[in-house]
């Protein structure tokens, strides 16, 4: 609903399954898609990333899946969730695939005041490029802030493991330290609601959105029939983070939360800037974990608010991050994700690492990994 969590529970029609096991979540917001992808029932999906919405599901699904640069494509007729943050992007098997759709979609739109006018780089040519598995000159940083503690131990493994496949190919690894980014998740989770609650005060009942009147009241007043038009269209999460927004953005509270908030923002990006001074291209794992079981994290919002840690960073700096499979995680057999973030505008540069991984991974992991779904065993496709 409105694009918020990172497991689809929190959707009005119900959650998605994973088709990688259909106890677990597909990842969220964009979990719709990827498990569609994943699924083979479409070979191309869009999501909306505010906060890892692409990337995430990307990662628990065993997808390729790409925030592009803020302002890299049209947001007009997107439902806002946060506008400052929101980006849409692909969702696709592979990163050929992303760089030809994103290339389609990308580009600027003057309907959007926010579309940059500038034009998208070649996005298929350096997938090309990548996919012939030559990265020597490439500096790849690893965040040493996005590692270790509170990462299960097969994502890790699948970290480093291509990690090594990025050394073979001739990129040279080291580790970078972007120190604001343990404020990353408190940041959002002020940001976010902000915009949010703002953008969904147009639910007004009246000039937007649904209607509903309010049982038993013969001629009900505008402001019931707000209040009973919101409590029943908005779900738990909506009205949570309504009330976090609301609060954080009222009087007296204003800046001490939302003026912080947007203080640590330019922190971030000041630890991007810095690190792109150094290297070419930072990397993480995309999730701290493999897809968790439906239900799980329902009833614990920060314990699913965690699942963002590592994807947030980008959107709090506008800057683009892809999510490719990197194997399954021993332990339990499941998908695990390889984060790239590249500076605002050089999208390129994700589809050429992204490609020259996912070839060095195909003949690790003997052929596509989403051959092996195995709730798709024997389904023809
Ligand atoms: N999971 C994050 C949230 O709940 C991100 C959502 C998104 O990117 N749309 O806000």
């Amino acid at each position: 609903e409105f694009a918020m969590g990172s497991s689809t529970e929190h959707s009005a029609y119900g959650p998605t399954r994973n088709p990688w096991d259909l106890e677990r979540i597909p990842g969220g917001s964009g979990g719709g898609s990827a498990a569609a992808v994943a699924a083979f029932e479409a070979p191309l999906a869009l999501g909306t990333d505010t906060g890892g919405s692409i990337r995430q599901p990307g990662a628990v699904t065993g997808t390729v899946g790409v925030k592009p640069t803020y302002g890299g494509v049209s947001r007009y007729g997107l439902v806002a969730m946060a506008n400052s943050l929101d980006q849409v992007g692909p969702v696709t098997r592979t990163v050929l695939d992303a760089a030809l759709l994103h290339e389609l979609i990308g580009g600027h739109d003057p309907l959007d005041s926010t579309s940059v006018d500038q034009p998208v780089p070649g996005l298929v040519e350096a997938a090309r490029q990548g996919a012939a598995g030559d990265l020597s000159g490439l500096r790849v940083g690893v965040i040493t802030e996005l590692q270790g503690e509170g990462y299960q131990a097969g994502v890790l493994a699948r970290f480093h493991e291509s990690l090594e496949l990025l050394t073979a190919a001739g990129a040279e690894v080291v580790e970078v330290s972007c120190p604001s980014f343990v404020h990353a998740l408190a940041t959002y989770y002020l940001v976010m609601p902000c915009e949010a609650s703002s953008n969904l005060a147009k639910f007004d009942a009246m000039r937007y959105g649904l209607r509903v009147l309010p049982e038993g009241v013969d001629a009900p007043s505008a402001e019931q029939v707000m209040r009973a038009t919101r409590d029943a269209g908005f779900g738990d999460e909506v009205k949570r983070r309504i009330i976090l927004g609301t609060y954080a953005l009222s009087s007296g509270y204003y800046d001490a939360y939302y003026g912080t908030a947007q203080r640590v923002r330019t922190l971030i990006s000041r630890d991007f800037e810095a690190a792109f001074g150094r290297v070419d291209v930072l990397v993480s794992p995309t999730a701290p974990t493999t897809a968790f079981k439906l239900g799980e994290k329902l009833d614990d919002p920060l314990a699913m608010y965690l699942n963002d840690l590592a994807t947030i960073p980008a959107n709090l700096a506008g800057v683009p991050g892809i999510s490719l499979p990197s194997g399954l995680a021993d332990e339990d057999g499941l998908p695990a994700g390889f984060q790239v973030l590249a500076p605002a505008m050089a999208d390129d540069r994700l589809y050429r690492v992204g490609a020259a991984l996912e070839a060095a991974l195909h003949d690790r992991w003997s052929g596509p990994l989403l051959d092996k779904v195995p709730a798709l065993e024997g389904v023809a496709r």
